[in-house]
């Protein structure tokens, strides 16, 4: 166990939810925080679906733990609230600036023990630590969207992260159910996304590039490596806006591929699964 009795979670949407109600599931007392009534009341409709799903998806769930997962969850527009946690899991927009600003805040606020952790997916904790008044308390925890199905829990820090709170952190991790994937040291994109981005890229630019077909691709990788989804599946499932921004804007863009996206399934409102088409239809 990692000492921690109260979480706070900032920012309520995509991830945010996820966390804070995962975090709840698991037993903690949750803090969920956000900026405004509107965005609670999105929040709220957040964590109602997020029982549905539970009581889906996760084995037990229907036996009235979803439902007992509210009761742990407290909505707030007060920031100070939050403070008062334990831990404090940052999940808001992924821009640095907003970040940054709302860590020298919360800083003012928070005793010097509390640890922070950022869920960002593409700042590194260096980018954030000096905000955070306490850089030997600051860390990098990442989570994979659908937390309770996909539940790795990558903790990363800085050279200025104390181990002990590193350790303690992993520990968390394991407390909320995650399968914790320690990174001993800083690493753009984590080890998820290390792997995951040059595969598919790859796959665009051998569809892109006229190469082979989209499901030809798929079933290459699935039928070679023993995988359960090709990478035209995966990127469906994660929705085609943010691949198409990493080919547009990130290191090892592609502005040709990206145009080959744009032009046949974005411009088209085929996004992936969530739009009902991508690279392929769903009912
Ligand atoms: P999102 O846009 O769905 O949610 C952001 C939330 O933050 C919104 O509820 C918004 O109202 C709130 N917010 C805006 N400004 C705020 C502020 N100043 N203080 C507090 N809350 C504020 O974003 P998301 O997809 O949940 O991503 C959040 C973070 O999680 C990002 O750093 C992202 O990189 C990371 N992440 C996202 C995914 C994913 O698949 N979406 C996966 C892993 C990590």
């Amino acid at each position: 166990m990692s000492d921690i009795k109260t979480v706070a979670v900032l920012g309520t949407g995509v991830l945010g939810s996820q966390i804070a109600f995962q975090t709840a599931y698991s037993g903690f007392d949750v803090i969920a925080y956000d900026i405004d009534d509107k965005a609670l009341e999105a929040a709220k409709d957040r964590f109602q679906r997020l029982v549905a799903t539970y009581k889906a998806e996760v084995p037990g769930a229907a036996r009235g733990k979803a439902d007992e997962t509210l009761s742990r969850l407290t909505l707030t527009t007060d920031l100070a609230e939050a403070a008062k946690a334990d831990l404090i899991i940052e999940a808001i927009p992924e821009i640095l600036s907003v970040k940054q600003e709302t860590y020298q805040k919360l800083a003012e606020l928070a005793p010097a023990e509390t640890i922070f952790a950022t869920n960002s997916s593409t700042l590194l904790p260096s980018d954030l630590a000096a905000s955070t008044g306490r850089p030997d308390r600051f860390l990098a925890l990442h989570f994979a969207n659908r937390v309770w199905k996909f539940n790795t829990g990558e903790v990363m820090g800085t050279p200025e992260t104390d181990p002990a709170v590193f350790d303690q952190i992993v520990r968390f991790a394991g407390d909320i159910g995650m399968v914790p994937i320690p990174i001993h040291k800083e690493k753009a994109g984590y080890v998820l996304n290390t792997l995951l981005v040059p595969l598919l890229n790859a796959a665009m630019g051998l569809a892109g590039g006229g190469y082979a077909e989209v499901e030809d691709i798929d079933w290459t990788w699935r039928i070679a490596t023993g995988a359960p989804m090709g990478p035209f599946q995966i990127l469906d499932m994660i929705g085609l806006t943010t691949p198409y921004n990493i080919l547009t804007h990130g290191p090892s863009g592609d502005p040709k591929i990206a145009a080959w996206l744009k032009e046949n399934y974005i411009d088209k409102g085929k996004l992936g699964v969530a739009t009902g088409e991508g690279f392929y239809k769903y009912a």
